[in-house]
């Protein structure tokens, strides 16, 4: 017979291993990696992280899930489960359950909604994000056209960076990742991440190229570092520590990875970024969120 503590320290033992404590800060988080749905991409992946001491937020399809959930509990050092549920599936809640009770730590990128990403219609979705403490990465501003020739009910209107503005406000327990920093509305990203102290951003995509000749670009956009004002709240030694670190690989490019480390690399220099704050960019900053969760 089965007795009941026998069962509870079971399941005990269970929800240890599905939300145990990371070990030890890896050098470097990437907040935005697709799983393109190949176990041998995953290898090669692991490789890549191993040599660099990383960890990524792999972005799984829920068709995907299978391969991907052995993978990231085996590797629970160098992969943390995002569950890229569609806001508008019928099963959406089912499948965030799913995702939840595999140790996945986050949604998304949540990308191409029928509906304006704060409609009412996703509020039990983002309520769901907020019981489980998962981030949510959402994809912001422009987006890729692959099929031209194919219609699609997909507009950029419906992912513009304002829209996080209330969902951050609404539900203050979800770290909010906002991919691409609303490409290309920088600005109004940087003055809504000012007051939301759970909205960050990645760089990922076009921008680092776009603005490669004017890196200083950035210092007009996060402006606030060491300001002290009514106007303002305070905030740390660098308003550059509102980005996180963000490869996009996707389709399996892993050469895209050391690309995107390279372009951060450069502009954060050439906006005189501290180490500190570098540090906290590449990793502290995630690093501490998902411990605190
Ligand atoms: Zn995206």
């Amino acid at each position: 017979m089965v007795r009941r503590y026998q069962v509870l320290a079971f399941i005990t033992t269970l929800a240890l291993f599905v939300s145990r404590p990371l070990c030890a800060q890896p050098k470097l988080i990437d907040a935005h990696l697709h799983y393109n749905g190949d176990p041998a991409f995953l290898k090669d992946l692991l490789v890549k992280l191993d040599a660099i001491d990383g960890l990524a937020f792999l972005l799984v399809d829920p068709k995907d899930f299978e391969t991907a959930r052995p993978v990231i509990q085996q590797h629970a050092n160098r992969l943390i489960g995002f569950g890229e549920i569609r806001l508008d599936a019928p099963d959406v809640l089912h499948q965030v359950d799913r995702f939840h009770a595999a140790g996945f730590r986050g949604l998304g990128e949540i990308s191409g909604p029928r509906k304006n990403f704060d409609d009412p219609a996703y509020t039990p979705i983002y309520e769901r994000a907020e019981k489980y403490r998962m981030m949510v990465l959402f994809h912001t501003g422009i987006v890729n056209r692959t099929s031209p020739e194919v219609p699609s009910d997909i507009s950029v209107d419906r992912m513009r960076i304002t829209l996080l503005d209330g969902i951050a406000r609404r539900f203050p327990k979800i770290t909010i990742i906002a991919a691409h920093m609303g490409n290309p509305d920088y600005a109004w990203a940087a003055e809504i991440g000012r007051w939301n102290p759970n909205i960050y951003f990645d760089l990922s995509g076009s921008t680092l190229i776009k603005k490669q000749e004017d890196y200083a670009f950035f210092k007009s956009i996060f402006w606030w570092s060491g300001v002290s004002s009514p106007h303002s709240p305070k905030g740390g030694p660098s308003a550059f520590e509102k980005l996180v670190f963000g490869s996009d690989v996707f389709g399996g490019e892993m050469e895209e990875f050391d690309r995107e480390l390279e372009r951060y690399h450069k502009m954060l220099d050439a906006c005189g970024v501290s180490p500190e704050a570098q540090a906290n960019i590449f990793g502290g900053t995630l690093w501490r969120i998902l411990n605190s969760k």
